[in-house]
């Protein structure tokens, strides 16, 4: 099941949230500023000990002060002009965010809308991406939830009209 909401990603209760972090995984502005504030420094000290993630792939924390129980640290491509691999890299974050999810038996999720922000990838290229990796992932394992946090208004109409494209293709 998909859920749409408008709002900040770090007030999610439920299994994981995943933060949209830079290769370093120590911390930066936006939404990944968002949940390590929320979170506590307790998740900073956590994420220094995991050597960095490389562009497309996820690693996993605890939330710490956060009301959700863990967070999923995945690092989205920067938009370079859609020729250096981007989309795939893209969607190896939301196959790779849930494919942890899984291993470690979590089955509700939130995610942002990664690279929209600073990292300057197109939002209705980036929402189409992300609905159909989700919707690859969830036909396999129905019993996850996704909850997708969109923060700005565009993102949120974009992912309004995109769900209601794929209910209607989906009857
Ligand atoms: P990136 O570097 O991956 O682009 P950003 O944090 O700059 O990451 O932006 C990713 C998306 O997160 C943007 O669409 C931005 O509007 C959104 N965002 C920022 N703060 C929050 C928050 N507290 N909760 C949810 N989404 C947020």
């Amino acid at each position: 099941m998909i859920h749409l909401i408008k709002g900040d990603i770090s007030t999610f209760a439920g299994d994981a949230i995943v933060n949209a972090a830079n290769t370093s995984l120590l911390g930066g502005g936006g939404v990944d500023g968002a949940i390590h504030r929320a979170a506590g420094p307790e998740l900073l000290a956590e994420c220094k000990t995991l050597g960095g993630c490389p562009t497309g792939e996820a690693k996993i924390t605890s939330g710490y002060k956060l009301t959700s129980r863990h967070v999923i640290h995945t690092v989205g491509p920067i938009w370079r002009g859609g020729s250096q691999n981007e989309a795939a890299l893209l969607a190896s974050c939301y196959q790779n965010s849930l494919q942890l999810a899984l291993s470690h038996g979590l089955t509700s999720i939130a995610f942002p809308n990664i690279s929209t922000g600073v990292y300057g990838f197109p939002k209705d290229l980036a929402a189409e991406i992300a609905l159909r990796s989700v919707r690859r992932f969830l036909d396999k394992n129905p019993d996850v939830e996704v909850s997708f946090y969109c923060f700005d208004d565009e993102n949120y109409s974009l992912y309004r009209g995109l769900i209601e494209d794929l209910d209607e293709a989906a009857r």
